[in-house]
Order: C-alpha cells, then sequence, then structure tokens
C-alpha cells in the first residue's frame, strides 16, 4: 500500500477506490498499474491567507490534486464548501479521470477546493480568496497542463477572476486555462444548463430502453444548485411531473407537480426556505429521497444514499447528477431492488464535455452556437450511454461497473503504451 494512502483516507476516499479495486479486479489488472492509478499523480495544499473586510486576516486551506495525465491536460472543478479534504478531493479528482475517459475527451482527471463557507465571505473576501487561491496553485495550471471548472460552491464569476488572475501572471489573456467563464471572456453557450441538459439526456435514454413514457413520469431531485435546478427544469420543460426538490436545508414536495418556472424565479430571488416559495409543502431531504417516484436524481454531495436508506428507496431510475452519491454498500441494495441506476460518471459528465467544447472554442478562437452545442453534447453523452448498456448487458454488469471499466480501460491502455518513466 501506497504511503500517500493513508494521507488520504477519508470516506469518500475509501469509496473511490473501492469501487476502483472492484471494476480492477474485473478487468483482471495488473498489480502495478493498480498501484500506480489508485492514488493521485500530483497533490498540491496550500494556505489561503485573506484580509477580511474587517481588517483582519483568515487563513484558509486549499487544495489541487491531478490523479492522471496520461492522455492530456487535467481537468476537473474547483469546490468552495467547509467540509472540503484532501482525500475527498483526490476521490473527485479519480472519478474526473475516469468520468473524462469513458466520454472519451482528451483529457486526464482534477480537482480542487478551498474548505471554506463561501455564503458567509462579503463579494470582496471571495474575490480576494479566489485569486490568492488561483496564485498558489498556479504552478500547476495551464490550457495543456490542467484546467478548473466551477463545482459546488463556485460559478462562473470564479473562473473569471481564477482566469484574470492566470492572466495577470503571464501577462496576456489567456482563457483556455479555465472553463465555465462568463460568456465575454471567452465562455461557451451552453456551458451552464450542460451537467443538467446531459443528464436529462442520459434520463431519456434509460426510459426508451426501460420502455417507461416521460409524460407518466415523476421526479425527486435532491439539489437545487447549478446541477439540480437545470435538470429539474429541463424535465419540466419536455413534460415530465417534478414532485419535489430540496437544498441543502430542506425540500418541497408537491405531488401534483412543482411550478418548477415559479419557484425558479423566487428561489433565485433569495426567498428561503424553499416551501416558503408557495409551490408546495416542505418535505426533509431523508424524506425526498425515499419518495415514490419514476426517477430520483441526486444532485447534491457524496454518500447520501448508503446501506441505511438505499432499501426504502421507490424511484425505478437512479440518475447520479451529483460526485459519488452512492456506496457500494448501497449499489448492491438498488441492483437486488432492480433500480436502474445511470452511475455519477456517465449522468453528469455533460459539464465536462462542453467544458470541452469551450476550451476547444479558446484554443482556436472560433466560436459554436448554441444549437451545435446541444447536438454535440447530445451526440456524445448518448453515444456513452448505449456503450455502457451494452457492456453492462454483455458482460453480466452494473450499470457502475460498466462505466467504470470502461473508463479505467482507456486509461490503462495508455499507461500501457507510454510505458513507465524513466
Ligand atoms: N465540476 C464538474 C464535474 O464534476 C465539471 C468539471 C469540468 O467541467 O471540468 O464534472
Amino acid at each position: 500500500m501506497s504511503e500517500l494512502y493513508r494521507e488520504l483516507d477519508t470516506p469518500t476516499f475509501r469509496l473511490a477506490v473501492a469501487q476502483f479495486e472492484e471494476a480492477a479486479e474485473r478487468l483482471g489488472l495488473d498489480r502495478n498499474l493498480r498501484e500506480r492509478l489508485k492514488i493521485p499523480q500530483r497533490a498540491l495544499i496550500v494556505s489561503v491567507p485573506v484580509r477580511m473586510d474587517d481588517g483582519s486576516v483568515k487563513v484558509f486551506v486549499g487544495y489541487r490534486v491531478q490523479h492522471d495525465t496520461a492522455l492530456g491536460p487535467s481537468k476537473g472543478g474547483v469546490r468552495f464548501h467547509p467540509e472540503v479534504n484532501l482525500g475527498e478531493v483526490a476521490a473527485l479528482a479519480m472519478w474526473m479521470t475516469w468520468k473524462c475517459a469513458l466520454v472519451e475527451l482528451p483529457y486526464g482527471g482534477a480537482k480542487g477546493g478551498v474548505r471554506v463557507a463561501p455564503e458567509r465571505l462579503s463579494r470582496a473576501e471571495l474575490q480576494r480568496l479566489t485569486r490568492r487561491y488561483t496564485a498558489e496553485i498556479l504552478p500547476l495550471l495551464g490550457p495543456e497542463k490542467d484546467v478548473p471548472a466551477p463545482d459546488v460552491g463556485t460559478n462562473a464569476q470564479v473562473m473569471a477572476w481564477m482566469m484574470d488572475t492566470y492572466s495577470q501572471q503571464v501577462g496576456y489573456a489567456v482563457p483556455g486555462v479555465v472553463t465555465g467563464k462568463p460568456l465575454a471572456i471567452g465562455g461557451s453557450l451552453g456551458r451552464e444548463d450542460a451537467t443538467g441538459r446531459g443528464v436529462a439526456d442520459v434520463i431519456l435514454e434509460a426510459m426508451q430502453y426501460l420502455k417507461l413514457d416521460l409524460a407518466n413520469a415523476t421526479v425527486a431531485v435532491q439539489g437545487f444548485g447549478n446541477v439540480g435546478m437545470h435538470t429539474a427544469r429541463i424535465l419540466h420543460e419536455i413534460g415530465a411531473k417534478v414532485i419535489a426538490v430540496s437544498d441543502a436545508k430542506e425540500g418541497v414536495y408537491n405531488p401534483r407537480g412543482l411550478d418548477i418556472p415559479t419557484l425558479r424565479s423566487r428561489y433565485q430571488s433569495n426567498v428561503r426556505p424553499l416551501h416558503e416559495c408557495g409551490v408546495g409543502e416542505q418535505i426533509s431531504n431523508q424524506d425526498l429521497l425515499q419518495l415514490d417516484c419514476t426517477i430520483l436524481v441526486p444532485a447534491a454531495l457524496s454518500e447520501q444514499i448508503t446501506e441505511k436508506n438505499a432499501g426504502s428507496l421507490r424511484c425505478r431510475i437512479l440518475a447520479e447528477g451529483a460526485n459519488g452519491p452512492t456506496t457500494l454498500g448501497a449499489d448492491r441494495i438498488l441492483e437486488e431492488k432492480g433500480v436502474f441506476v445511470i452511475p455519477d460518471i456517465l449522468a453528469n459528465s455533460g459539464g465536462v464535455i462542453v467544458s470541452y467544447f469551450e476550451w476547444v472554442q479558446d484554443v482556436q478562437k472560433y466560436f459554436w452556437k448554441e444549437q451545435d452545442i446541444r447536438d454535440r453534447l447530445h451526440e456524445i453523452i448518448t453515444a456513452a450511454f448505449r456503450r455502457t448498456l451494452e457492456f453492462a448487458q454483455a458482460k453480466k454488469v452494473s450499470m457502475r461497473m460498466a462505466a467504470l471499466m470502461n473508463g479505467i480501460n482507456k486509461i490503462v491502455q495508455a499507461h500501457l503504451a507510454r510505458g513507465l518513466y524513466p
């Protein structure tokens, strides 16, 4: 066991490694490569001192982890959240490697994070935090090296500050150093709702396979951030009945279907808690997961569906908008119950797929129409869904194992071809 493993040993990292071990075992992967791929290639821990508005200085801790760069620059979001830790960031970086490989992007996987509650900072403090974090991880970054994007607690504005900080250091504008930027500085049309759109695309594929009708489908979404909100909006727009959504605190439920446009506009004008938006009744996050529905979309944090609650889930399809929402123990229970799981690295890959389009547009300095972006996203994600489903059926493995085995195998082939340096 690598020494580094002990430094990373947290529940989320253990989950990512256990998934990897199971897939590696089924692939018959040799021991040497297994040891290499289980731990990240690089992990940087930085201190992020920030002058607060009251004149005091607070020191935050930040991370950037590059799991693998065999196929190209490493790609992955930056998370601002009070519970961020090195093991979690390393797990998320590993999932990015398998995700990018599964959908055939020329990227490795990375993730970053700062342990901070961003909603407690003023805009000026958030900007100073972002710029100092970026400056500290700068040696790792670059359009050909490592390309951050938004994740939990960050957004297009944070990406703009990261892009500016990097560009100030090198002396010219480098839009391709981050994705998920505002349109004004080289962002892409269709990036903001790309993850939600991809989730909806693969749900439609799964419904077709299971011979289910969208007009009779009910949906529950845990999380009302960038992923959950757009997933709910798009599914509502195409005719599904969204019966519940929640944020970090609690949720809102209406068995006749929520008026999503009203909910969205009230929530965006800061009406809190969610059920005060006047579209349904209050429901807890736990009860939401256990609602009788066709499609359940966990779109918040990891390890929400565990051995404790998996037995009480009553959905037909579990579409994982979040990264790592389901533990391995829960997977076994869901398999026995016959729940059709669309695993995270497939279901939420729409975000990084359109990030790839954004990076290509930035590097080529030639920008695409929104319809082209939607069409190409649809093409890539539905092809990946079909490949995964065929593989799962042929090898008699779960959709999660099929996705992981496919992603891992692409990285393995790259390592075998390149060999071990020196
Ligand atoms: N944070 C997103 C994810 O987990 C997007 C990453 C990216 O676009 O690089 O997939």
